[in-house]
């Protein structure tokens, strides 16, 4: 039986954890199968791409800054995909296609029912801090929890409109921009907050906006991760409030990908956070 390949690709690439997260399940489930890194930067992206297809690769996933990329050169793509204009996920389909997906979406989601208790968003407010891909996936997975509303804020205004723009169409759930200027009068309002910004990931430097504001109950939730936790995760949990940070969120994006890659649906359990968090950068 031929040995299943699949892997990683973005730029850079070094700190990704999906090599020891795929390699854990490889183990687990006794796949003698690999999954690989691959620095690859932006100009030779999708010559690679093809390449992959033609060297027998199940697939890959995609990472910073190839998701758009990654969208844009497949032949078809998943509603999430299309809606929120990448992936993370490729799948290479016997007849030669390249099919794209968005996981992201049902990881966060997942993340947020199983490490945060949060069934349903039914009548809650929930603020995205960031205007990215990754702010894009959290609007859909807030939407599929059915968040009474949905507020964008971040640095460049001219960003949030942008995604405001892409996604407004696709939603039922209503969305608004808001500057950091306007966090005081926000700030009160907010049942769940959602850090879809780079900060915290190269440096510590102080999160934009002042989390003693928030009320008693609000939830936080940081895409980012680090050894340790955040600094963000550290200052809500400081003040009382639930907090989590992206090491769910990576774990269970990972379950569809190694779902198409290998075969079999591999389970997220503590074990394996226990397993990342020791090679976390
Ligand atoms: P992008 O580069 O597309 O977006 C980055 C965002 O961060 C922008 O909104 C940018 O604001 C904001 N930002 C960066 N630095 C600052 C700063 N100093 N002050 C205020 N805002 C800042 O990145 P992605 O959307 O792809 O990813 C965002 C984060 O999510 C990354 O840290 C990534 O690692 C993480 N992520 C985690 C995943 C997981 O599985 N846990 C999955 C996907 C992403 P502006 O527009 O003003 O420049």
């Amino acid at each position: 039986m031929r040995t299943p390949l699949a892997g990683v690709i973005g730029w850079p690439v070094s700190h990704s954890l999906s090599p020891r997260l795929h390699g854990y399940w490889l183990a687990a489930h006794k796949i003698a199968g690999a999954y690989v890194r691959m620095p690859v930067q932006r100009e030779q992206f999708a010559r690679v791409v093809e390449s992959l297809t033609c060297a027998g690769f199940a697939g890959v996933n995609v990472t910073v800054p190839h998701k758009e990329a990654a969208f844009a050169l497949a032949g078809s793509c998943d509603d999430l995909a299309r809606v929120t204009q990448a992936a993370n996920l490729l799948i290479f389909q016997e007849d030669g296609r390249v099919l794209a997906r968005n996981t992201d979406v049902f990881g966060l989601r997942r993340s947020l029912e199983t490490e945060l208790g949060l069934a349903t968003l039914k009548s809650q407010h929930a603020v995205i801090v960031g205007a990215g891909g990754a702010a894009r996936a959290a609007v859909m997975a807030l939407c599929e929890l059915e968040a009474a509303q949905i507020t964008v804020v971040n640095r460049s205004m001219a960003r949030a409109e942008a995604l405001l723009a892409t996604l407004r169409p696709h939603l039922k759930t209503p969305l608004s921009v808001a500057s950091p200027a306007q966090w005081q009068g926000l700030a009160e309002e907010v049942d769940l907050l959602i850090n879809c910004t780079s900060i915290g990931l190269g440096d510590e430097s102080a999160f934009m906006l002042d989390l003693a504001r928030l009320p008693p109950a609000a939830r936080v939730c940081d895409m980012v991760y680090r050894r340790g936790g955040t600094l963000l995760v550290h200052t809500a949990r400081g003040l009382g409030l639930s907090a989590i940070d992206g090491l769910g969120m990576l774990m269970y994006q990972a379950v569809p990908s190694f779902a198409a890659f290998y075969g079999v649906t591999p389970d997220v359990t503590p074990a394996l956070r226990h397993h990342l968090e020791s090679e976390t950068p």
